[in-house]
């Protein structure tokens, strides 16, 4: 009898634990993208922010719809970068910003190859402005989200390089440690305050600023790392973490603090950006749209109501199979060390 009890006992732990670690990897990775969200809803005028606080919840959960979505479909990996420096050296003169003329220049399949985020976040401002027109609460509320995820993306130095894993200089894994190792274990401590959204009369040109930035500091994000691990001990540099019952390799405290301090606010601005970029798309869908009265969405939607087969769909292809394209590794800060 006594041996039953241990037994369940140490069933129900394992049970417990292994719960918690697919929680915590569920949120891990997605941490910046549900924080940038939620909090670009404060920025919003006094017109929309009713709305958007009734759904805070929607548009933080869905943050992440849009990495859910690669594995559904092939075309959904480039919308989340852009390889500028594929095509020759900064401030990228040479890439026409409108998409005709991209496409004239370069070919439609070359820029699919390296990313065509800057575009495809036009074409969500655009779709985002036809739901306002239509009032169409649901369709406000999922493009909200993914409007949030994409931009959030661009400000990411690593979505805007070839190198956006440190492949090509032997630093594979910082793309990870960059975007979600960092803001997980210091984000709680960033000042968040942004201000208020702002109408922005020229998306193009804005969304271009913003991937120009972020190539910026690419240089840190790169040759800092690189110089921190020939002064780092080696055997200091990584650590192995285990929850539930996986045993996980990532990048240790020790390293991680250093790398911040190198970095200064770097993660904080951009995240900050990201927020305020956010609020200010939303804000500017809505204006463009006329600005629509939003009391007659003023009812939290329910989150199942809203785009329950889609929500379906994202689930079981995730379930089933492998990330089409290239492969996003903000799922866990520790995925692709090795
Ligand atoms: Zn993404």
């Amino acid at each position: 009898m006594k041996k039953t009890n241990t037994f369940l006992v140490v069933a129900l732990l394992l049970f417990c634990g292994s719960l918690a670690y697919f929680q915590a990897a569920k949120a891990w990775g997605f941490w910046a993208h549900s924080r940038i969200n939620r909090l670009a809803v404060f920025t919003l005028p006094p017109e929309m922010i009713g709305f958007y606080k009734k759904n805070i919840e929607y548009v933080t959960e869905h943050a992440v719809d849009p990495d859910k979505r690669r594995y559904a479909s092939e075309d959904e990996a480039p919308r989340h970068y852009i390889d500028v420096d594929h095509y020759g050296e900064y401030p990228f003169d040479m890439m026409p910003r409108k998409w005709e003329d991209a496409v004239a220049k370069y070919t439609e399949d070359t820029l699919q190859a390296f990313g065509i985020a800057p575009w495809n976040m036009e074409i969500v401002l655009k779709r985002l402005t036809k739901a306002f027109e239509n009032c169409d609460e649901k369709r406000i509320l999922r493009l909200s989200a993914e409007m949030g995820h994409y931009i959030g993306d661009g400000h990411v130095p690593l979505h805007t390089t070839e190198n956006y894993n440190g492949q090509m200089t032997n630093q594979k894994g910082i793309h990870g440690f960059w975007e979600s190792r960092l803001p997980e274990l210091y984000g709680d401590n960033y000042d968040y305050w942004v201000g208020k959204a702002k109408y922005i009369a020229n998306p193009s040109d804005y969304i271009w600023d913003f991937i120009l930035e972020s190539h910026v500091a690419l240089d840190t994000v790169l040759l800092g790392e690189a110089e921190l691990t020939k002064k780092f001990p080696s055997d200091q540099k990584y650590s192995y973490e285990t929850r539930g019952q996986t045993t996980t390799k990532t990048y240790s405290e020790g390293f991680s603090k250093a790398y911040d301090n190198l970095l200064g606010d770097m993660v904080e601005r951009r995240m900050k950006k990201a927020i305020i970029s956010v609020g200010s798309f939303w804000t500017t869908a809505w204006i463009n749209a006329g600005q629509p009265d939003l009391s007659c969405l003023n009812e939290a939607v329910e989150l199942a109501e809203v785009d329950k087969e889609e929500e379906e769909r994202l689930k079981k292809a995730k379930a089933e199979g492998k990330q089409k394209g290239r492969k996003h590794d903000n799922e866990g800060s520790n995925l692709s060390i090795d």
